[in-house]
């Protein structure tokens, strides 16, 4: 392997910086890694630790034919991805979704690094950007980037940092559960890769019982917004109160819906709503409220949510709460290679980039990490064909989807989840003996085809065998 005395500084040990460390040492390049934690914190972060899980222990769907995310998880364990080999090993039953053991996560994550012969973790804030002499870095400081970082980006790209909220989900303490009245299941008693068919913990909810909980939720005392006022929600992480605002069903068709479910306790009455709780940690002892962000006030919070079957004793190891989201306009900042334009050496990577979850964010880390490898071990930056998930995010980051926002009429630059949208269509003919082929079949069948193109692309891409892709 061709090695390099050059040094890549990445700033940041999130999920990004993490995997664009490990990326960038595999390839032979030394790396020192920049996290600020423990010397300074954030105001979600509360461990020490590499690659915390700031919120839900959940990675979405495993599912690589038939789901986007799915795919990208594929696609980085081809690449040998830190992230994923990590959340493999450290996996919790969550049904078809990779949840995992955040301790166990992080904690392997942050040894695998640790003992890199080539990487060298400094403690410590990164209050500017990089200095001249290093030749080559990654800043991957993520959505809570520090204040005099995050001043510094916006002075020299002179284009506005952008700012939203997340809202996170409370977690309970499993033996405060009333078992009597909740029970386990999957919906539609999905099995998935590492799950029993009977992962979520559900709470059913009678017509009378759900209106009482929306009028509670819309009279609920809410964290003041005076600081932020104006700043848009991502519609994928909607706080609860403001899904309850947007309509009283609005709830029962999104993260309450009872769809898929039978209460165990009394099989011939249909739940009007359900509320899941997932598995949060290994031992089992904790488990998240699927889907309920909140920026409800902690005492309010306690209160409505103790009105929900099942919780009237709940004790809550976190409850919900309310996050800055700090992203670059990258469609206009960034060249395909996630380089500032204008100046050489200077990456961008993960959420900071405007893509949305820890897995897009790690994918960025992975790819921008090998990007800035090459270019200190000389060879020539091989970008991921658009047709995989790959090239889908880094498409949407620098503008492959989207005009430029100063076009009149244009939507504003977006973070976005991976999704199967953003990969070119792919054409379907009916499959002979097929009768019926419309719909749903349809659009599963295009999934399929997406899903098996990218992946047979990113092997190639990637110079790998995909046993998976060459068995579609
Ligand atoms: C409150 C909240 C909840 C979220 N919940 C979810 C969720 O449930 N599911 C999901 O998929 N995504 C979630 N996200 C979105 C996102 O996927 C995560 O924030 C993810 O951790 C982003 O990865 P990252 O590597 O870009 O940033 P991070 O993981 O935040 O890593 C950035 C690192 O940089 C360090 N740092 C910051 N500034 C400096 C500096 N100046 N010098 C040195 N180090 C610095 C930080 O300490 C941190 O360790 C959430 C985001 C927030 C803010």
């Amino acid at each position: 392997m061709k090695k390099t005395e050059k040094t890549l500084h990445v700033i940041g040990g999130g999920l990004a910086g993490s995997e664009a460390a490990w990326q960038a040492a595999r390839m032979g390049v030394p790396v020192i890694l920049h996290e600020m934690r423990p010397v300074r914190g954030t105001d979600a972060h509360k461990t020490d630790g590499l690659a915390e899980l700031v919120c839900s222990n959940s990675f979405r769907s495993d599912d690589c034919r038939a789901n986007a995310v799915g795919v990208l998880h594929q696609e980085m364990r081809l690449a040998d991805s830190l992230i994923m080999a990590s959340a493999d090993r450290h996996q919790v039953p969550a049904g078809s979704a990779l949840a995992v053991d955040r301790d166990g996560f992080s904690d392997a994550v942050t040894k695998a690094l640790q003992e890199h012969p080539l990487i060298t973790i400094e403690r410590g804030e990164v209050t500017g950007l990089p200095p001249a002499d290093w030749e080559q870095s990654i800043i991957a400081t993520g959505p809570l980037t520090a204040p005099s970082l995050a001043e510094a980006i916006r002075e020299a790209t002179g284009a506005e940092a952008l700012a939203f909220f997340d809202a996170i989900a409370p977690i309970v303490h499993f033996d405060s559960i009333d078992m009597d009245t909740c029970w386990f299941q999957s919906r539609y008693d999905k099995v998935g890769p590492g799950g029993t068919g009977k992962d979520y913990i559900n709470c059913p909810m009678s017509e009378a019982q759900y209106n009482a909980f929306i009028d509670a939720l819309l009279e609920g005392e809410k964290t003041e917004f005076k600081e932020w006022e104006g700043t848009p929600y991502f519609d994928g992480c909607l706080p609860i109160e403001i899904m309850a605002e947007r309509g009283r069903e609005t709830l029962r068709h999104g993260p309450m819906k009872p769809m898929g479910l039978t209460n165990a306790h009394d099989p011939d009455v249909k739940p009007y709503a359900v509320v899941q709780l997932r598995q949060d940690n290994a031992l089992g002892t904790l488990y998240n409220m699927v889907g309920f962000q909140t920026k409800l006030k902690y005492g309010a919070q306690k209160d409505i949510f103790q009105m929900i079957p099942g919780l009237q004793n709940a004790e809550f190891a976190r409850l919900g709460g309310l996050h800055r989201n700090t992203y670059i306009n990258s469609p206009q900042l960034l060249d395909t290679t996630l380089q500032l334009k204008g100046r050489p050496g200077l990456r961008f990577a993960g959420q900071i980039t405007g893509c949305e979850g820890y897995v897009e964010s790690a994918a960025i880390g992975l790819m921008t990490g090998r990007f800035a490898a090459s270019e200190l071990l000389g060879r020539d930056i091989s970008l991921p064909p658009p047709t995989t998930a790959f090239g889908a995010l880094i498409g949407h980051i620098t503008g492959g989807h989207l005009a430029a926002d100063d076009e009149p009429g244009k939507r504003s630059f977006q973070p976005m989840n991976v999704n199967f949208g953003l990969f070119p269509p792919v054409e379907i003919v009916k499959p002979e003996g097929v009768k019926r082929f419309r719909g749903k079949e349809k659009a599963l069948a295009k999934k399929h085809a997406i899903a098996a193109r990218a992946l047979n692309d990113c092997s190639r891409w990637l110079g790998v065998d995909n046993s998976t892709a060459a068995a579609e």
